[in-house]
């Protein structure tokens, strides 16, 4: 009998869920860096346990929200926890403390009023304090009723495959939704953007930490299998753009040879990839950013 079902992982900025889902899924379907606030939009990573097909919804992590974005970026995290068959929620456990996003977290999942099973997802073990991760556990089932509790690193790949079997087995029964080897949903048009915006991000964040966009303007597929990408990156300010550029356009140069690099690996074939940057005052208050993004821009 076949099982099918999403799963939503949720939890603060930086605790570690896209990396999760990617060592889940074993391919790179959603960007990580070690800055909060990179997954921007919601993305599945699917994979397949035993009889079952599990759709991982990572989401971005829940803040305060102030800007536009910010808050069509939290109101799509609790979009895919209402749309979830179970939900995820991942504690970075090498923290002391339980942090304010988590704990509002807890506390509005504790105000739902069902019956859908929660897991608690302590990560980071391989940096935390074990007598931390006893107390952690206490404190956080005192708050919650978890049907489970794990303690695993997403980084080291420790004890991910006995979450994946337990997800599973609470899975509802019913078809697969998508092909048994697909790993994601995501447009490749889509990763692409993504890919080069987690270069940008990883290089420029001390300068610009929000201010940038990444689109994917042309795709072009030729018969000797190699593909030609133009992407548009949308900044704010011309003084936005002379940071992406750098000297002589050495900053763009590296950020898109290290996109080009890993679409190659992705894509498995050669890649020519064009990058533009192109200066958009507005560009978060454009509705059709948003659209692309799958964000409501009226959140
Ligand atoms: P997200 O914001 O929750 O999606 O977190 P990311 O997956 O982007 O990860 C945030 C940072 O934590 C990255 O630098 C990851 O490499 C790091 N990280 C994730 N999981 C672990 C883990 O199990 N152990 C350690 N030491 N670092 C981790
Ligand atoms: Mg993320």
């Amino acid at each position: 009998m076949q099982r099918c079902g999403f799963v939503a992982i949720l939890g603060a900025p930086n605790a570690g869920k896209s990396t999760l889902i990617n060592e889940w899924v074993g391919g790179k379907v959603t960007i990580v860096s070690e800055k909060v606030q990179t997954t921007r939009t919601l993305v599945r990573g699917i994979t397949v346990s035993g009889e079952s097909q599990i759709v991982f919804i990572d989401t971005p992590g829940i803040f305060r929200p102030s800007l536009r974005l910010e808050k069509a970026m939290v109101a799509a995290a609790w979009q895919g926890e209402s749309e979830a068959d179970l939900t995820v929620l991942v504690v970075d456990a090498s923290r002391k403390k339980i942090d304010k996003d988590t704990a509002e977290i807890i506390e509005r999942l504790a105000a739902q009023k069902d019956e859908r099973p929660r897991v608690l997802l302590l990560n980071k073990v391989d940096k935390a304090d074990k007598t931390n991760l006893l107390a952690l556990t206490k404190t956080l089932n005192d708050k919650l009723d978890f049907a489970a509790t794990f303690m695993v690193s997403a980084l080291k790949n420790d004890g991910l495959g006995d979450v994946l079997g337990w997800l599973a087995e609470k899975l509802p029964e019913g078809p697969w939704h998508f092909p048994g080897d697909d790993i994601s949903d995501m447009p490749m048009r889509l990763l692409a953007a993504e890919i080069t915006r987690e270069k940008l991000f990883r290089a420029l964040y001390q300068e610009l930490p929000y201010a940038l966009a990444v689109e994917t303007e042309t795709w072009e597929d030729f018969d000797n299998g190699s593909v030609k990408i133009s992407q548009v990156i949308y900044v704010a300010r011309d003084s936005h753009k002379a940071i992406v550029l750098g000297k002589g356009g050495a900053q763009i140069r590296e950020i898109g040879e290290a996109s080009r690099v890993e679409l190659e690996e992705i894509l498995e074939t050669r890649i020519h990839l064009k990058l533009f940057v192109k200066v958009q005052e507005n560009w978060a208050d454009d509705p059709e950013k948003y659209r692309l993004w799958g964000l409501d821009y009226s959140a």
